[in-house]
Parts: structure tokens; sequence; C-alpha cells
């Protein structure tokens, strides 16, 4: 008889590893308090980069690369299997250097370690902008990296929801609020003063998962970071691309939209817009685009990444042998990496190991 796991979320991460579990032939019931991809993960960029190939000893890297290619593999059937589109793109992506200490660091990159394979020319301010169109500001030009690409994150996450549920899959709309653990092994989960059992059960709470600390008497340390993004209409329609400067990033929209972010605010759990912020981040779109001299402001949105203690996913058993599971702490990149995530927790779960990945990085046990 197949598995029953009770998943905990309907972010991104808990609908990825649902999406796999039910690929595997498990049976999964995920509970979502608020709706699905309600938090970050519907309001998030999308952009999908692949990690620099300079970052191969990062812990990080393996999950974001094999995040980057399961993406690519997902494009090519997720919109079939769910009736979905969720706007998955080849995006070139142009890297703009704010002084001539960055230009110097660049060329060295780009010469030492291939971020791009077949060019590795730092345009000047003239060049790009004839190139792009758009990025005609950048006062110490900039370079093309290899290719990114980008997802609309809320469609993304209902597709995953939508070929989930031709699995089989149920979705309910509750809030979890406590564990009920047996000699330290699952039993269920209550929502709602009701009790649903389970042989498995999966944190995926993003940033909210610490309320389950107190609920198995572990360490979850994981809390909110703050970010706003602003969605612009330019008058014209803008060369497809992904500009990268530091932190900060712009990314066009097939639908003509040209996306510009972000903070990073340690605020706790506000998601208020603020003017600040807004000015903030034109003032940075401006510093490279005329474009956004007269483009129109549309929205502006502000969400929660989930940040571990120490920046890295938890992932694996909360408690040893318990079937209780965690899957969080995925930061600014968690759309990137959930197919990665999802893949490699739904193994876990299912047998007691991945070959996806290495998990031992973000073993939840490091925090004990
Ligand atoms: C401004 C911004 C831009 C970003 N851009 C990108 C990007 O371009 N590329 C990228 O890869 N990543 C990006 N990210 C990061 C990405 O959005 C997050 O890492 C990812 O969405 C986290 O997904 P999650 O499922 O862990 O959490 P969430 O999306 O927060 O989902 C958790 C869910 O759990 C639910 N929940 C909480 N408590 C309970 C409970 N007790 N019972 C039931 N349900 C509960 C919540 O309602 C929520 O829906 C961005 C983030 C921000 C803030």
């Amino acid at each position: 008889m197949s598995k029953h796991v009770v998943i905990c979320g309907g972010g991104v991460i808990g609908c990825a590893t649902a999406y796999f579990l039910a690929t595997s032939g498990a049976k999964v019931t995920v509970i979502e308090s608020d709706g699905i991809a309600s938090g970050a993960s519907g309001a998030a960029a999308g952009i999908l980069s692949p990690p620099s190939p300079d970052s191969i000893d990062d812990p990080l890297f393996e999950i974001r690369m094999t995040g980057f290619k399961l993406h690519q593999e997902l494009a090519e059937k997720l919109p079939d299997e769910s009736g979905v589109q969720y706007d998955y793109s080849v995006t070139p992506r142009v890297i703009v250097p704010n002084n001539e200490k960055e230009v110097s660091d660049l060329v060295n990159r780009l010469s030492n370690t291939g971020l791009n394979q077949s060019s590795t020319e730092i345009l000047d301010a003239n060049t790009l902008a004839k190139q792009t169109g758009w990025i005609d500001k950048a006062r110490y030009g900039g370079a093309f990296l290899d290719a990114g690409a980008q997802v609309d994150p809320y469609k993304f996450t209902l597709a995953l929801v939508a070929a989930a549920e031709r699995l089989g899959v149920k979705f309910i709309t509750g809030k979890v609020t406590g564990i009920e653990l047996n000699r330290q092994s699952f039993q269920s989960v209550t929502v709602d003063h009701k009790t649903i059992n389970g042989d498995a059960c999966l944190l995926s709470m993003g940033p909210w998962a610490k309320d389950a600390s107190p609920w198995v008497n572990r360490p979850i340390p994981v809390r909110p970071l703050k970010g706003q993004i602003i969605k612009t209409q330019p008058q014209k329609k803008l060369t497809h691309l992904t500009l990268l400067n530091g932190s900060n990033y712009a990314i066009t929209r097939e639908n003509g939209l040209l996306i510009l972010g972000t903070t990073e605010e340690d605020v706790g759990f506000d998601t208020s817009i603020t003017d600040t912020a807004r000015d903030e981040i034109i003032a940075f779109g401006l510093t490279f685009s005329s474009e956004l001299e007269t483009a129109e402001l549309i929205e502006q949105t502000a969400c929660l990444r989930p940040l571990s203690g120490d920046g890295r996913p938890i992932m694996g058993e909360l408690i040893p042998n318990s079937n209780l599971f965690i899957s969080t702490g995925h930061g600014r990149q968690g759309i990137l990496m959930s197919p990665a995530a999802g893949h490699a927790m739904s193994d876990l779960i299912n047998t007691g190991e991945t070959r996806l990945l290495d998990l031992s990085p973000f073993d939840p046990e490091r925090f004990n």
C-alpha cells in the first residue's frame, strides 16, 4: 500500500514535493492556511539563474544547478501535464558593474571561469546600449553571461498543483496548529481542531516553519527576510533579458512588463509596501535605463523569503527515524531550487535516501 504523506504549507516547496511524491505513486494531502502560493512563492520575480561556475565549492551549487536543469525538463512536460502555461522562457543575462574595481573583477571572472562560454568581452556603455536597446545608461558597460531562464512563479506553483491533483493529491485549506508524535514517530497533524493521520509529514511552511518548533521540541531557526519588487510598463517593448547588478535586478516579461527589485529587510512578518523601497528600486533602474523615466508604475509588492540561521536550506528528517521531514530556508532562490528540493525530499520520504543531491549540508541536525 502506498504511503500517505501530509504536507503542511502550499508554497512552491510544498507543491513541488507533492508533485514529485504523486509521480512516484504516494498518496498526498497538502494543507495550506491561506491560498496556494499566497506567500513569496506567488510574488517572487521568478528569475532562474544557473549558479556561477566559480561557485562550484559552494554547498548551494548542486541544488541550484539541479534546480535549473529540472526546470528545463519540467518546461517540456508540466504545461501538458497540468494544462497551465507558466511562461517559462530562456532569458539572456547581462551583468553591469558599478565601478572600475567591479569591471576588473568581472574581466577576471569572465576569462578564468567561463561565465560566458562564447565570450569574455566586456562591452562599453555605447555598445551595450546598441545591443540591448534599453540598458543605455550603464556607465561602466556590461557583459553578457550564459543565458538563464524565468517563470511566472505563481503560475508555476499552480501548474504543480494542477498536475498533482490529476495524480490524486488532495489540497485542503486549513491552518496546521500541532503535530502528534508517538515515541518520536509521526502520527498526525491537527488542522482547525481536526486530526489528519499519515505515515509521514513534511513541514514546508516557509518562514512560518518556526511555528512548529514548540510542537516537536526542536530548534527550527528560520526567519522572514522581506523583499519588495515593482512592476512597470515601459512605453516600448524591451529586448528580452535580465539585468543583474549586485543584489538588484531588472527582468523583462513576455507580456511587456519590466520587473525590478529588490530589498532585503529584516523586519519580521511585516509585508507592507513602503515608499522608501519604491524610490530606491526606481533609482536603481534609472541608473541603467532611460526607459524608466517614462515607464508607468503598475504594482509594488512585498513578501517574505524564508531564511535559515546559516543561510542554507533546512532539508531532511527533523528528528531521526521519525518520518517527520522539513524543507524550508531556500532564501532568495526558492523558485530556482524548488524542483530539486521537491524531487530530493520526495526520494527521501519514499526511500530514506536520495541520489539526486547531497543533502548533508542542509541536515536539520546541524542546529541541535
Ligand atoms: C521579493 C522576492 C523576490 C524573489 N525572487 C525570486 C526569484 O527571482 N527566483 C527565485 O528562485 N526565488 C525568488 N524568491 C524566493 C522565493 O520566492 C522563496 O524562496 C520561495 O517562494 C519559498 O517558498 P516556500 O514554499 O518555502 O515558502 P512560502 O511561499 O512562504 O510558502 C509557505 C506556505 O505555508 C503556508 N503556511 C504557513 N503556516 C502554515 C500553517 N500553520 N498551516 C498551513 N499552511 C501554512 C503559508 O500560507 C504559505 O503559503 C524571491 C523572494 C522574494 C521575497
